[in-house]
């Protein structure tokens, strides 16, 4: 028989699941990303993923070869682009590998995520190119405003009456 406490814990895991991989389709790589926990918290409207790479076998970002062999796991933050009003964090749990080629000269290096985020930056990929292109536009608006605010020859000429 199960008790009370049981079932309430397999409701939560019914109603969390389907959350859980809902939320999931929004990760910018599906393939090397898993979503294990969400938080939102209201007032300081953030979103935050708690997210694992899947990657089973990694290349050696210098010689190239593949390993499996973890040597640690550490946390790294890196924003998101937001939903809605929402700002997201990732905080992806990434792992250290042992380069197991004797003739390299790396012995341990970092995961690469190459379709979520380069190395050592605090925001996704696809979160760069969200900020570059209204900078874009907003220099693009403000080149057209200088235009129409320069003194320009059809309005610099002196009228001839
Ligand atoms: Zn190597």
């Amino acid at each position: 028989m199960l008790s009370v406490d049981t079932l309430h814990a397999e409701e939560l895991a019914f109603v969390s699941n389907p959350v859980l991989a809902l939320l999931a389709r929004f990760l910018p790589d599906k393939t090397t990303l898993a979503l294990e926990a969400w938080h939102v918290d209201d007032a300081a409207a953030e979103i935050t993923l708690d997210v694992t790479s899947t990657q089973a076998c990694v290349p050696c970002p210098l010689c190239h070869v593949q390993t499996t062999r973890v040597h640690s796991r550490y946390p790294r933050a890196v924003a998101d682009v937001p939903w809605g009003a929402y700002a997201v964090r990732l905080h992806l749990r990434v792992r250290k590998f042992f380069c197991d080629n004797p003739l390299c000269p790396r012995q341990i290096f970092t995961e690469r995520l190459p379709a979520v985020v380069v190395p050592w930056a605090r925001r996704t990929l696809r979160r760069a190119q969200h900020l570059s292109k209204p900078r874009h536009d907003l220099r693009s608006t403000s080149a057209s405003l200088s235009r129409l605010a320069k003194p320009g020859p059809p309005y610099d000429l002196a009228c001839p009456l």
